[in-house]
């Protein structure tokens, strides 16, 4: 069976016969293509390979660049949720140190009821609280979440 390169198509005489691995597979190639593809990353590597529909087990290629896409996704995603986590853009009011966020905490009423005696009344089972701390002066603050809103007049 005659061999092609992958990413050239050129007939590959047996001198000039190489191999490169892209994403679990053994691609053939000419010696050229493999000095020009060494240097690219793995993933692409895949994607000329299977640019040129040459490309030999292109399924194992793909399946390794979507397991890579969504490795990248999930990491990506990962990354801003930790940013927007601690980001709040609010200052301390004490120390003026960045405030930042520990998330929504889900606070139990009746169990800190010395804490939110007040609200008691406002809420009963839980209470769902943005908090926030200063790195620096460890102040805690305590905001409602958007959406929430007291109408603490009403009494
Ligand atoms: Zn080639
Ligand atoms: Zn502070």
């Amino acid at each position: 069976m005659e061999k092609r390169c992958t990413f050239c198509g050129k007939e590959l005489g047996f001198l000039e016969r190489d191999v490169l691995g892209c994403g679990g597979t053994d691609q053939p190639c000419c010696k050229s293509c493999h000095q020009k593809m060494m240097p690219l990353s793995m993933v692409e590597r895949c994607q000329r390979a299977l640019q040129t529909g040459r490309a030999v087990d292109w399924r194992t290629m793909q399946g390794f660049l979507e397991q890579h896409q969504q490795g990248e996704d999930t990491a990506k995603r990962q990354a801003e949720q930790r940013k927007q986590q601690r980001r709040t853009g609010k200052s301390c009011l004490r120390c003026g140190a960045p405030m930042l966020s520990l998330g929504k905490q889900t606070f139990k009423l009746g169990e800190e009821t010395f804490f939110f005696s007040d609200w008691n009344r406002l809420f009963s089972g839980s209470l769902d609280l943005e908090v926030e701390v200063c790195k620096q002066c460890q102040k805690v603050e305590f905001f409602l979440p958007e959406g929430v809103s007291l109408n603490l007049n009403e009494r």
